[in-house]
Formats: structure tokens, sequence, C-alpha cells
């Protein structure tokens, strides 16, 4: 995991905008079985046109 990240073109350091909560499965297989990991994970954006997976966020309001 070494994408090298565009700079920003509209600020000195991109401004990520939370768009939503994302959900990455994962399968892998060992000795024991298969099993699935899943990640909730959240995309961010910038003004630029840039995007970036990052930390997600809670949607759901505590009433
Ligand atoms: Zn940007």
């Amino acid at each position: 995991m070494s994408a090298k990240q565009k700079p920003c073109t509209l600020a000195p350091k991109h401004k990520w905008e939370f768009v939503r909560n994302v959900t990455l499965t994962k399968a892998s297989y060992g000795p024991s079985g298969s099993r699935v990991h899943i990640s909730y994970r959240g995309q961010y954006k910038c003004a630029c046109g840039e995007k970036r997976i990052g930390q997600s966020q809670r949607t759901e309001e505590a009433a």
C-alpha cells in the first residue's frame, strides 16, 4: 500500500469532506477454513476531485 497521493490543486492541503460510509469485505483462507473480515470505512472527497478511504463516521444520530 504505497499509493502516492496527488497534491491538492485548490489548497495547500486536501480538505476532506465525508461522503458516506462504506463496507469493505475481505475473505481470507486459512487451515481452519475461510473467514470474512468486514471493516467499516468512510469515503471522503476533496473539492479538487481526490478521494480517499478513511475512518468511518456514525451517521445515525442519537435521538
Ligand atoms: Zn484536494
